[in-house]
């Protein structure tokens, strides 16, 4: 959140990158080969998702350490309360703290695969609240933790204002950022970014970018979140359905408009929902002109281009 504040100062966005752990050895290398490339484009920080239990949250915490002290990434990891006990908690904190991660995403996490509705576990959370409570408790000001938000209601609630209630209790516990989840009807966005400030929400609302890849997948994740999809995205996007340089093309095109309007409502930080791919969110952030080259440095350069004597 400091970084967030200086970012404001200076009048200049940021944006991160969220990355899921693979399911193979070779998906993770190449993963981390993805992330050391895109590390080029100038995000302020990179977030690592959490798999319900098992060997996917080993990942997590590994790809953290990995992505911290290999390749010199600030990350953020996401920890939720699905199938943790106390202990795990615990130790997957410990592990980031010792990784010198200093970026908890607090979560209360979706229901694991083969259940339909979110169960707690005994000695574990209920809420996202009640570990960010814990982890205050524990680490105090070690971690800055940030909270999920839902503009159009979440998938077991609905009434967008009773979660603007529970996402208050989220930073009154001690959250200091909030990162949204998807969405593409900015109108929608802006309205609900105004009821969290009318409500007492003060910290950084971090929009959560989806880039449109192909058109599939632009169908398939709207209808898994729930989004809205503006009728002029359907009529740019239907007639072209077939052709996955054209969606993309002009799928850049819609969501750097919607970029710069966010950033024209006072949004100060992007967050790109990568789906471990770099070039869609790449394309956005070239049209939006937010990557930093070699002519034109950046002000204060990152300090991993100076490590390489870059600037
Ligand atoms: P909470 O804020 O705890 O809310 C959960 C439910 O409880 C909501 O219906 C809420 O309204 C209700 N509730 C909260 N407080 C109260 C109260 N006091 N009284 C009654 N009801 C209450 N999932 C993963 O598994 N791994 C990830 O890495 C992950 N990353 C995500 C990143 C982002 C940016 C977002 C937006 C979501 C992510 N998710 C992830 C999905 C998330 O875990 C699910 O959406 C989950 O269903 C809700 O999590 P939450 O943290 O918002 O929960």
């Amino acid at each position: 959140s400091e970084k967030l504040a200086n970012a404001k100062e200076a009048g200049k966005p940021t944006f991160s990158f969220e990355f899921f752990p693979p399911k193979t050895a070779q998906g993770v290398q190449n993963l981390y080969d993805r992330m050391d490339r895109m590390h080029s484009f100038g995000p302020s920080f990179i977030d690592v998702t959490w798999g319900a239990g098992g060997h996917l949250s080993d990942l997590t915490c590994e790809m953290v350490k990995v992505a911290q002290t290999t390749y010199g990434l600030e990350t953020c990891m996401h920890l939720t309360c699905t199938d943790m006990g106390k202990a795990k908690i615990d130790q997957a904190l410990k592990d980031a703290y010792n990784a010198g991660c200093t970026n908890i995403l607090a979560l209360r996490g979706d229901p694991p695969r083969e259940k339909e509705k979110w169960q707690a576990t005994a000695g574990g959370f209920r809420y996202a609240k009640d570990l960010v409570t814990y982890i205050r408790e524990k680490y105090g000001n070690h971690f800055d933790i940030g909270v999920a938000g839902y503009s159009e209601g979440c998938d077991d609630q609905k009434d967008a204002d009773l979660l603007i209630d529970h996402l208050k209790e989220k930073v009154d516990a001690g959250a200091t950022f909030v990162v949204t989840q998807m969405f593409y009807d900015v109108d929608i966005f802006i309205d609900w970014h105004e009821k969290c400030r009318a409500k007492g929400i003060n910290v950084p609302i971090i929009p959560g970018i989806m880039p449109i890849q192909t058109h599939a997948a632009f169908l398939r994740r709207a209808n898994w979140s729930g989004c809205r999809i503006p009728p002029a995205w359907t009529e740019a996007l239907d007639p072209i359905k077939n052709d996955d340089s054209a969606v993309r093309e002009v799928g850049k095109g819609l969501i750097a408009e919607m970029c710069r309007r966010l950033l024209d409502a006072g949004i100060i930080h992007l967050h790109f929902y990568t789906m471990n791919l770099a070039q869609a969110s790449k394309m956005v952030l070239e049209e939006l002109d937010m990557i930093p080259d070699l002519e034109s440095p950046l002000e204060k350069p990152l300090p991993w281009r100076q490590s390489l004597g870059l600037n």
